[in-house]
């Protein structure tokens, strides 16, 4: 097992103890180095930060009476000895033998306390800075300990099986997922192993409509393996210095999804969403530096590479420490809608069919379901994808359009569907709901109308819920609520049953 520990870094420059020498601590569990330490004072001094002038001749700066200058505390006693002044000006108008004598011992009284020398106060800085995030490192050199021991890594179709309680449909892409992450744990088990073959990693680029649960398996799958994920989407990264995220900003996110532990980060899962977004642009002479040039920068991060990135925030900046997290192990997936990618796959296949066939069959894939599932490479590279960016996720594939079946599905079947959430919530004021078949099918029927996949279904029934989940606590007596097709209809309302009365067969 690699030796883990906790190297403590300097707050400013970052560098670890081991570079820098010992660090200076300060409250707040925050440690500096010597040369951040005098670089500060010097800033502080030529800033003009009251009580910073050292070694400075108030005389040869014409400040020939000024009082020297003091730490806060001393702010209060210096007021005073000014005001006194004052009054002992105003009282003779001119300089008395006892003022001459009062200003001769004041200065000798400024030599005693050194002129312009003072000490801050450390702990005044403390509320600046925010406590340092504790962030758990592993030596580089030592080989990586494995977050899934090959004997734990549950086997391709454990894994389908489980994502199977969670999410309806979807066979295929629930396939290749268990064996792209099965490979993927076994890769980093066996990368301990001498024996000179390194098994290639298997990001995938995962392609399916909006609502069609691509986000919620890669979730689902993350939950399930309890690895670390971070998600981001491809929209808000730009080409690094310009105004969005940089790209290793996902990288960050991932490190404080492991709780700053970086060798769990290392083996985490990135999900970047709509990535058919950073699509190369047709047609255009500006630059791009939300699109191709995004799919460069990510080449190296895709690949495996050392970056540095701040702990415990988002940007970096000179108050964020860094840590170096190498992206080698971690399992990237990619996902898009890739709308009008049908268009370039239908134009393939007739291609291809006009090959042996003459054209004979121009529409034959005009009416053709779920076309998605038929991409290859090559028509994403054509969508704008570059061929470099896809090299590195060897592993296509795409999700089904979620039918009118697959939501009702959805609604009921899932471990934490949203009917059983709602019927937990009305059982918990001992009411039983149920909901009609046919009910369930107009409710799919209106999802499916919004194209936007599942995402509708809750929406939808919290319209219909409310006045339910408002009502029925009003009565003590109902014992069963029947959600009918006529009340989603809007031509009937729902069924009402009271305590002790026998239940009607049929419902949900
Ligand atoms: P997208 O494909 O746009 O990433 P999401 O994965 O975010 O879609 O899906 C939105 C929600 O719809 C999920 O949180 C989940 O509750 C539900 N959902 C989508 N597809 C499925 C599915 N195949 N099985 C079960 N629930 C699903």
């Amino acid at each position: 097992m690699s030796e883990i520990d906790n190297e403590e870094f300097c707050y400013i420059c970052r560098r670890p103890e081991s570079q820098c020498g010992k660090l200076i601590k300060i409250p707040g569990n925050i440690c500096i180095c010597s040369d951040c330490m005098q670089s500060t004072l010097d800033t502080m001094q030529s800033a003009g930060f009251p009580g910073m002038g050292f070694g400075m001749d108030p005389q040869t700066m014409g400040f020939a009476n000024t009082e020297p200058t003091g730490s806060a505390s001393d702010y209060s006693k210096k007021e005073n000895n000014e005001s006194t002044e004052i009054e002992t000006a105003s009282d003779s108008g001119e300089d008395t033998p006892d003022k001459k004598d009062n200003d001769k011992d004041k200065k000798s009284d400024s030599h005693r306390r050194m002129p312009n020398i003072s000490m801050i106060n450390l702990s005044d800085l403390q509320g600046l800075m925010p406590n340092r995030p504790k962030v758990k490192t592993h030596k580089k050199d030592e080989p990586i300990h494995p977050i899934i021991e090959l004997k734990d890594m549950p086997a391709p179709h454990k894994i389908k099986a489980a994502l199977d309680e969670y999410v309806i449909g979807q066979e295929q892409a629930k396939k290749v997922m268990s064996v792209a992450v099965y490979n993927h744990y076994k890769r980093i088990a066996s990368s301990r192993d001498e024996d000179g073959i390194e098994i290639e990693k298997s990001n995938m680029l995962m392609i399916g409509p909006t609502g069609s649960g691509k986000t919620y398996l890669v979730k689902t799958l993350a939950r399930i393996l309890n690895v670390p994920l971070a998600i981001t989407d491809a929209t808000s990264l730009t080409e690094a210095g310009y105004i969005g995220d940089d790209i290793e900003s996902v990288v960050s996110k991932l490190l404080a999804a492991a709780d700053n532990d970086v060798e769990k980060a290392e083996q985490g899962i990135i999900f970047i969403d709509e990535i058919d977004k950073i699509a190369k642009k047709k047609n255009t002479n500006q630059r791009d530096v939300s699109g191709e040039s995004v799919q460069q920068g990510m080449l190296k991060l895709l690949e495996g590479s050392l970056v540095e990135v701040p702990v415990g925030a988002s940007s970096k900046n000179a108050m964020v420490p860094m840590v170096t997290v190498d992206t080698k192990n971690i399992l990237f997936i990619c996902g898009g809608a890739f709308p009008d990618l049908e268009e370039i796959i239908k134009e393939r296949l007739n291609k291809e069919a006009s090959i042996g066939f003459r054209a004979d069959l121009k529409d034959k894939y005009d009416d053709e379901p779920n076309l998605q599932t038929k991409v290859v490479v090559e028509d994403v590279r054509k969508y704008g994808m570059i061929p470099e960016f896809l090299g590195r996720l060897p592993v296509l594939f795409a999700l089904e359009e979620l039918t009118e079946d697959m939501l009702v599905e959805i609604l009921s079947k899932p471990k934490n569907a949203i009917l059983s959430q709602y019927k937990k919530l009305l059982a918990m004021d001992e009411v039983e709901l149920r909901f009609d078949e046919e009910a369930l099918h107009v409710i799919a029927a209106k999802a499916k109308e919004k194209k936007v996949g599942a995402r509708a279904l809750r929406a939808i029934l919290e319209e219909y819920m409310l006045d339910i989940m408002y009502e029925i606590p009003k009565d003590d007596n109902i014992g069963t609520v029947t959600i009918t097709k006529e009340y989603i209809e809007g031509t009937g309302s729902p069924l009402i049953q009271m305590r002790g009365v026998p239940q009607i067969e049929g419902v949900s």
